[in-house]
């Protein structure tokens, strides 16, 4: 049987993209192309007239919106419903529409004139933002453009399309994603967009497979023709031949049958056939997750990326926002612990604030940011405390370089406690502080700062990136990102010694540990703790189970001496041959 690598490399007929949301569909493509709509700037006699039939628009935009709005609150999480929320917010804003308005008054050009020149405006500025999350959502305004544009043109909504179809469209607004999920559509395929385009957060949300960013989709899909979506490694396949149909056909039913039989683990704890137990824990993203992390039994949250907060909102959450989300998401996995990463922001992450630098990798990221802000940083650490006070809540520092970091925060985390006990406020007075290790200083120096603190977690992500000098994002130096090199095994190996002598738990985060192939490698260099996406749960205690940690133990002292990761490689994959354990990577 060939692989995936195979498949795709021999391929003429595929057209690659973003990985958005997971899954395989086959089904005929329904290219959706939005009626255009006719802006012409003819002048108007009466500017009342006129002005009414802006607030009618607005209206029936908002009526419309509402709608979906009702049907988004029954098939997604509130708080991915709520993009609708603020759809209808924009329709709401006194400058935006006042502009219109006066703009209307002033120039007497017809109305849709006035919202398509005003908006785009908007959006123009949006898109020669620095930030991706801001050129994302200059799209997603497209979406309120053009209704307050069709209903001032009487035209009718149309977002109907043919029931179990593959959508291929320029770009797709949420709510057309909401609308088309009732027609059991197979995929969403779009030529803009990226991972954090609306588009892509609401498929991910409904399950529905999606490749966006294609650039040129529209143009090589025609309506009708049978495609392949693969939102798990971004591609698409147009009129596949029967060896491809066959491939696809294969690896769907294998991917039935493996969620049938890790449903089977559920209860069953991670623990090695000669009983050496690992604690598998989740990686949450947006607290919309929590319900996966719940449902494949992890054990707690290992890591919880706070910085996505300001991604989800537009903004940092207030300290009393903070404080209910804590609160609750510590609430849902109560009795297992929740680990609180400060926000991690700069780098290729979140901005918030506006530091001008020339490598913002090697610049203002995680603590540097959080000692240079420290308001920012006590509001956070404040809203973890009082959510703390049933025990269940630690906090994690980003990016630690220096010991010098670490006896400020402290600093500043004992501040807070005390401003707390001053106003009567209660928290936990055991709560745990730790640190990631992701920076080579940090890892030469591992048995020191794990002295310091409670806990320390292995950020693979990034220690990779500074370790190796290449970009975690970059493609180009993609080879150069070596997850099996043996330099890379010994520094993890050297930290895990380190904190344990140090006598202080150790544990992974990074997305290492979801790569299946990992998991008897990283188990026999001494971590006992993984903390992983909540959906690849169930796939790493699958091979938890069916292998033995003296194995483990073994492979891992034969890696330890291999020059390269090719080697590294072929010896854990003998490993799974000789212990006959099929690994998730092979079916999907
Ligand atoms: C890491 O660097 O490994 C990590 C878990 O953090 P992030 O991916 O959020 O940078
Ligand atoms: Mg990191």
């Amino acid at each position: 049987m060939k692989t995936f690598k195979q498949i795709y490399r021999e391929a003429e007929n595929k057209i690659s993209g973003v990985a958005a949301a997971p899954g395989i569909n086959i089904a005929p493509a329904y290219l959706f192309t939005k009626e255009k709509l006719d802006i012409n700037d003819g002048g108007i006699a009466n500017i009342d007239e006129a002005l009414k039939n802006l607030d009618e628009a607005i209206d029936k935009s908002k009526k419309e919106l509402n709608k979906i709005f009702s049907l988004a609150k029954e098939t997604m999480e509130s708080v991915r419903a709520a993009i609708f929320e603020a759809q209808m917010m924009i329709l709401d804003d006194p400058i935006l529409i006042g502009n219109i308005k006066k703009r209307i008054a002033q120039e007497k050009k017809l109305p849709e004139f006035i919202v398509n020149s005003e908006i785009s405006r908007y959006q123009d500025i949006m898109r020669t933002s620095s930030v991706t999350y801001m050129k994302e959502r200059a799209h997603d305004i497209d979406d309120i453009k053009n209704r307050i544009i069709r209903n001032l043109l009487k035209k009718r909504w149309q977002s109907k399309i043919t029931e179990s179809v593959i959508v291929i469209a320029e770009s797709i607004s949420p709510s057309d994603a909401i609308l088309f999920s009732r027609r059991d559509v197979k995929g969403f395929i779009t030529d803009h967009g990226g991972l954090t385009s609306h588009a892509a957060i609401v498929s991910r949300s409904l399950n529905i497979p999606a490749v966006v960013g294609t650039h040129n989709a529209t143009n090589r899909i025609k309506d009708g023709e049978i495609i392949i979506v693969d939102g798990f490694h971004g591609y698409i396949i147009i009129n596949p031949t029967d060896e491809q149909i066959k491939f696809f056909e294969n690896k769907l039913k294998r991917l039935q049958e493996l969620q049938r039989d890790l449903l089977e683990l559920k209860n069953k704890p991670a623990v090695t056939i000669d009983k050496h137990e690992i604690h598998l824990s989740a990686n949450v993203d947006v607290s919309g997750e929590i319900d996966v992390v719940v449902t494949n039994d992890a054990k707690g949250i290992g890591l919880y990326r706070t910085e996505q907060l300001i991604d989800e909102y537009n903004e940092i959450p207030t300290e009393e926002e903070q404080t209910r989300i804590y609160t609750n998401l510590a609430a849902r996995i109560y009795p297992e612990t929740l680990t609180v990463r400060a926000f991690d922001v700069g780098g290729d992450k979140v901005k918030v604030l506006d530091y001008i630098e020339p490598n913002p990798f090697l610049g203002m990221r995680g603590i540097r940011v959080l000692l240079d802000n420290v308001g920012l940083f006590k509001a956070q650490a404040r809203a973890i405390l009082k959510a703390s006070e049933n025990g269940n809540i630690q906090f994690m520092l980003p990016m630690i370089t220096t010991i010098s970091e670490i006896i400020e925060a402290k600093k500043i985390f004992e501040s807070c406690k005390k401003e707390l006990a001053d106003n009567k406020i209660h928290y936990d007075k055991n709560i745990k502080l730790g640190i990631m290790i992701e920076v080579p200083s940090a890892a030469v120096m591992a048995f020191e700062f794990a002295r310091l603190v409670d806990f320390v977690s292995i950020g693979t992500n990034d220690l990779i990136q500074y370790m190796f000098a290449v970009d975690r994002g970059n493609d180009l130096v993609a080879d150069l990102y070596q997850e099996f090199n043996p330099a890379l095994i010994r520094t993890m190996k050297h930290i895990i010694s380190e904190s344990k002598r140090a006598g202080k738990p150790v544990s992974l985060c990074g997305e290492m540990a979801a790569d299946t192939l990992a998991i008897p490698l990283l188990v026999g260099i001494g971590l006992d703790q993984l903390s992983i996406s909540p959906a690849t749960i169930p796939y790493a205690k699958r091979i938890i189970r069916a292998m033995n940690y003296q194995s483990c133990c073994k492979l891992a002292e034969g890696c330890m001496q291999c020059d390269t990761q090719e080697e590294v490689i072929n010896k854990i994959e003998k490993f799974f041959k000789d212990n006959l354990i099929t690994r998730t990577r092979n079916i999907i």
